[in-house]
């Protein structure tokens, strides 16, 4: 077993288990997360423990097989046990270091735009996966990390044990300690799980992949939206901004000539209407797909539209545009080398 895989409650569980004291499992925390231990040796525990635990965990992480830097923005390229590689991004915000973590190698959703879509799912992350992305941020950079976007390659909730598992490791404080307001879990809207999201004991923040106003260009750009459509992802989201007093995040990826003229954003500003939710406006990061990012003008005169209709929005800032950074390229330009 790997221990990285073990969130607070589990690592607890498992000292239960094997009879012994459960509050061991936050000195363990504090070892590997806090002070980096590799090493069951390092605990004093007594030998029978230590015996035990050298026995039933190994301490394996993703190997960091490519490092590219620019002034705001780092990205790594992590290769899995079996082979596999993983992408994580550090972007530098004003309020400290975010990373942008990935939960699946490849992703089903087939969205129309995304770079990701393009390499089928080969298997989801397991927790020591995506925790071990974090882990190698952190030791790379030699930084702390404030805020966590579930947000790299993968649907985060067609894995959700892993990725609820990931957010209880991330937060803990004994460990990593992430405020749960800074980390954001973004799905295209697999509207069962966001309410099991929502029904979880401590939840993180919630970011749903909106990017059009209308079931007919949903489905056109997201074939998700044909299971679950609109009405029902807003009702799935109201219900976790009910249930949790969080501001529901909708992501709005700016298409030009698609989803971006003055009337979507009006169409958009009727959908939201009075709920708690505020929507991100994404600039469109190019890709091979034959879309096109909306020039500066248009985004700024969507927002202006979304505001003028009581509705808050925000303009994402652009990281690492000559990283080569969108989502899945890393990996493609290593490939390609290879
Ligand atoms: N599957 C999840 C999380 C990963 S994608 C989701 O759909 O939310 C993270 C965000 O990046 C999503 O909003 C996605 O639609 C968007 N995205 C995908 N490709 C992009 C690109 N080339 N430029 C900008 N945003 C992109």
């Amino acid at each position: 077993m790997n221990i990285y895989d073990y969130s607070p409650r589990k690592l607890r569980n498992y000292f239960e288990y094997i009879g012994e004291n459960p509050a061991k499992a936050m000195i363990i925390y504090d070892g590997i997360y806090r002070r980096g231990v590799r090493s069951f040796s390092e605990f004093n525990f007594a030998e029978r423990i230590t015996e035990r635990l050298n026995a039933d965990f190994n301490f394996a992480l993703p190997r960091i097989v490519e490092k590219r830097e620019c002034e705001d923005a780092a990205k790594l390229l992590l290769e899995l046990s079996d082979g596999e590689f993983v992408e994580t991004v550090l972007m530098r915000q004003r309020f400290g270091n975010c990373i942008c973590v990935s939960t699946q190698v490849g992703c089903n959703m087939g969205c129309k735009f995304c770079q990701s879509g393009l390499l089928k799912k080969r298997r989801s992350l397991t927790t020591a996966e995506i925790t071990g992305q974090a882990l190698a941020i952190s030791a790379v950079f030699d930084c702390r990390i404030d805020g966590v976007s579930v947000m790299g390659i993968g649907e985060p909730f067609d894995n959700f044990e892993a990725v609820a598992d990931f957010c209880e490791i991330i937060t803990e404080d004994k460990g990593l300690a992430v405020g749960r307001r800074h980390v954001t879990v973004s799905t295209c809207g697999v509207v069962p799980k966001i309410y099991e999201y929502a029904d979880l004991p401590r939840p993180c923040n919630l970011a749903i992949s909106l990017h059009a106003p209308d079931d007919r260009l949903r489905n056109e750009l997201m074939p998700i939206n044909k299971a679950y459509p609109i009405a029902e992802v807003m009702r799935a989201a109201e219900y976790f901004s009910d249930k949790t007093h969080r501001r529901v995040t909708l992501e709005y990826v700016m298409l030009e000539g698609i989803n971006d003229t003055p009337t979507h954003a009006e169409q958009l500003a009727a959908l939201v209407g009075k709920r708690d939710f505020y929507i991100n406006l994404i600039p469109y990061n190019s890709t091979d797909s034959g879309y096109k990012k909306s020039s500066p003008e248009t985004v700024s005169e969507f927002c202006a539209v979304l505001k003028e209709n009581g509705v808050i929005a925000t303009k994402r800032r652009e990281f690492g545009a000559n990283l080569n950074a969108a989502c899945g390229q890393l990996r493609a330009d290593y490939m390609e080398e290879k």
